[in-house]
């Protein structure tokens, strides 16, 4: 039956959940599942998990822009129906995986891929970048202070060798979000891209109290720099709010409250850069990223600052960290003072912490090294 607007009720259904996912299984998964042996890389991008039985899955990993249309879908689809039965799968980090039984399927569906240019790059497995989880930028948020699919096309189309290769010393994960309610996963990622505003948001009295609940907006400032006000609107006295500039940090979670205090500003809006989170447990706890690069201009369509920053760490990560160390745990290792030294990033004060808890950010040591920076104080 079709939906009938004036009858919205009628036969509809719901709470059905998803559909489970034993349904969508390769027939190898079905047979083997709970039952695998070991697992190895046959070359970036290119796995096989062994089972008990002796079965074998072959798992080929490709890129994917995660912004996707259908006809980018069907074509993934042709290419499972023609290798793989018709089943594929998208991965956390939404990679697409396409799986066969048989090591000649594999060989032809990379032969396959390598055919269609650089469309579905073949990688992101072991010691490499993979894909970066992100967010929906100006394509369709109201409350991004940068964009999400150009930078990090920008990024990826750089860093690109880093994708089909594993010659680092450990996984880079690389995160966008495009406001710092940091949708995904820039608060734990080995390099984070984060939107930022610098400029207080404006008060549309005229129309505060008709699309805001005012306390909202005022709860919704950590740092209470809100506060009820009365204002004059075409000679009439309104309830509205009053905000202290010095107060704010520009975070932007009043205008996700009150649609009458927008903030976002063409030239104070930015991207700052974090790293050295991680969300694994192995060898080191997980990690939050720390901000080491305040501010960088927006500038579109490829972000050359962005780009340029976050290849020099990438690249002296490269040089410097020992095997299977993660950014975060090399640069706790060897002191962060050196890892900003070494990286060429100028330290500024927006890199130490003034929130609450921040005094546990603070050294409470007389251990650290001298670097470059250092000696500009202690030459004389
Ligand atoms: S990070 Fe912020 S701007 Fe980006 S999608 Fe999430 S809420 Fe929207
Ligand atoms: S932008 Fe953030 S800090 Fe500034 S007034 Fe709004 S909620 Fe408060």
């Amino acid at each position: 039956m079709g939906y009938d607007p004036n009858n919205p009720m009628e036969g509809r259904i719901t709470d059905l959940g998803p559909r489970h996912y034993s349904e969508m299984l390769p027939p190898v998964i079905a047979a083997n599942k709970g039952k695998w042996d070991y697992h190895e890389i046959l070359a970036p991008g290119v796995l096989v998990h062994v089972a008990e039985s002796g079965d074998k899955c072959f798992t080929v990993r490709v890129g994917s822009p995660r912004l996707i249309s259908i006809e980018y879908i069907r074509e993934l689809c042709d290419i499972a129906d023609k290798y793989c039965k018709g089943y594929l799968r998208f991965t956390t980090r939404n990679n697409v995986e396409f799986m066969t039984d048989s090591k000649e399927s594999c060989d032809a569906l990379i032969a396959d891929l390598k055919g269609r240019t650089t469309k579905f790059p073949i990688g992101g497995t072991g010691a490499s970048i993979t894909n970066i989880v992100h967010t929906q930028g100006w394509i369709h948020c109201h409350t991004p202070a940068t964009d999400a699919s150009g930078p990090v096309k920008a990024v990826m189309d750089d860093l690109f060798e880093y994708f089909g290769s594993m010659v680092l010393p450990a996984q880079v994960r690389i995160a966008l979000a495009c406001c710092l309610n940091m949708c995904g996963a820039v608060h734990a990622s080995d390099i984070a891209i984060l939107g930022i505003h610098r400029k207080p948001p404006m008060v549309d009295h005229g129309r505060i109290t008709g699309v805001c609940e005012i306390p909202l907006a005022i709860s919704a400032c950590p740092l209470g720099a809100i506060k009820p006000a009365k204002a004059q609107v075409d000679g009439k006295e309104v309830k509205s709010v009053q905000v202290n500039a010095e107060r704010c940090m520009f975070c932007g979670n009043c205008y996700t409250m009150c649609p009458a205090m927008p903030l976002a500003d063409p030239d104070g809006d930015g991207i700052a850069i974090l790293v050295g989170g991680k969300v694994s447990n192995s060898k080191s706890m997980p990690k939050f990223s720390k901000l080491v690069v305040p501010f960088l201009p927006n500038t579109p369509p490829r972000w050359p600052e962005t780009v340029q920053v976050i290849r020099k760490i990438v690249e002296v990560y490269a040089k410097d960290a020992r095997k299977y160390e993660r950014i975060g745990e090399w640069a706790e290792r060897i002191g962060w003072e050196k890892f900003f030294e070494k990286c060429d990033i100028p330290f500024t004060d927006k890199s130490i912490d003034d929130y609450r808890l921040a005094y546990d950010t603070w050294r409470t040591s007389t251990q650290f090294k001298f670097t470059k920076a250092t000696a500009a104080y202690t030459s004389k």
